[in-house]
């Protein structure tokens, strides 16, 4: 452990290209991270904004405009994911209902996703958590039946596949995000996709800022997350992101310099994926299979994180040190904060309870390399035989 003794590892990633963010301070004319967004993911429309939980406020609200009667005021979510997911819809002024997960693949609960929809259900989404493919024909079917609109959630799944086909693109709208820890993690900003051009009309935002501040900052997270100095700046805001819930958040455009960060940088995205799913390939080599997630065939998974189903509640200081961190700290349900907007009668998630409880997650970033994978998956797995 010598070597590795004085560097300390920042939990996500925040690597992005130099060249792209030089290009973008530089170059004044471009402007089409949208339209390259489109031709990557294959989908006629792309709307950016701040941030993916703007996005997705946005929408649903329009969406609960488009029901006549606008009696829809449900959206179903996932037992366990980010509490922005949660805020978006208390922010569009909708109720929250949750469906429960199978803690071995993450993936919705369909009996529990039956039981939840009903006449109220405005939308369901589904989520990719990790990166990891979540299969989306049977919800598909459902919603469809239903006239529910499904969206998903991709969030941190951007240059996923299932079955060939790019996650997020396959639900009625797909929805990404652009800050830290998140795929291509620009500093911030999302973008809602999909092929309903009209609708997609209605939440496109106008007059972005500049946005100087937001690339200079994009641009020191980067050095700042360099194992040799995080351990001096831990009590820098490098972490995981959000969770505490807060419906409260500001929404507007994303800056226009990370626009033209993301059309340069776009890419490179391919670049951190596979080493993502290079350091994923030595974490399952090196743990018990019991302790993985199983991830469906067919699939290209990209592993913004590792989950590992660890059934511990306390991380040793010398596991937080190389990066090692639990998600989110509790189901949509079991959170307090998050009670006061649920819908009537919603029903248990033992299986998302279960997840939040028996969850660690490990860095797979660019600045963990191969031999850093080996030692922490090495501890790790000392560390749960104990
Ligand atoms: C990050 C994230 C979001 C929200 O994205 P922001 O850009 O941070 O608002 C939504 N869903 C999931 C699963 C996420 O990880």
């Amino acid at each position: 452990m010598t070597l590795f003794s004085l560097a300390w590892y920042p939990p996500a990633e925040t690597k992005i290209s130099f060249t792209a963010i030089i290009k973008a301070a530089l170059n004044s004319k471009a402007n089409s991270f949208e339209e390259k967004l489109s031709n990557y993911l294959g989908v006629r429309g792309c709307v950016l904004g701040n941030n993916g939980r703007s996005l997705l406020a946005t929408l649903l609200r329009e969406l609960n405009k488009l029901e006549a009667n606008k009696k829809k005021t449900e959206v179903l979510i996932p037992g366990y994911t980010c509490y922005t997911v949660a805020a978006s819809i208390a922010r569009a002024g909708l109720r929250i209902r949750a469906y429960d997960m199978d803690p071995k693949t993450l993936c919705p609960d369909m009996d529990s996703i039956k039981k939840n929809t009903g006449k109220k259900t405005l939308a369901i989404i589904h989520q990719h958590l990790f990166g990891i493919p979540s299969p989306v024909n049977s919800l598909k079917s459902i919603a469809r039946d239903n006239g529910i609109y499904l969206v998903e959630d991709a969030a941190q799944a951007l240059g996923g596949k299932l079955n060939g086909i790019p996650l997020g693109t396959t639900g009625d709208f797909g929805l990404y995000s652009f800050g830290r820890g998140k795929p291509l993690p620009l500093g911030s900003g999302g973008a809602l996709v999909g092929n309903n051009i009209n609708l997609l009309g209605k939440i496109r935002r106008n007059k972005p800022r500049l946005g100087i501040i937001d690339l200079v900052k994009t641009g020191a997270t980067q050095v700042l997350s360099n194992p040799g100095v995080y351990g001096l700046m831990e009590a820098l805001p490098l972490g995981l992101g959000s969770t505490v819930f807060d419906p409260g958040f500001k929404i507007s455009s994303m800056p226009c310099l990370l626009k033209k960060l993301g059309q340069f940088s776009l890419d490179t995205l391919e670049t951190l994926n596979t080493h993502r799913r290079k350091i994923a390939g030595i974490y399952s080599q090196v743990l018990r299979n019991d302790y993985l997630v199983s991830i469906p065939a067919q699939a290209t998974p990209i592993f913004i994180r590792f989950p590992v189903i660890a059934g511990v509640h306390h991380i040793p200081g010398k596991l937080l040190r190389l990066g090692v961190r639990r998600m989110y700290p509790r189901a949509i349900l079991d959170e307090p904060q998050i009670r006061p907007y649920l819908a009537e009668g919603n029903i248990g998630t033992p299986g998302a309870s279960e997840i939040a409880s028996t969850l660690v997650t490990l860095p797979t970033h660019m600045a963990i390399s191969a031999k850093t994978a080996e030692v922490i998956a090495t501890d790790v797995s000392e560390f749960l035989s104990l």
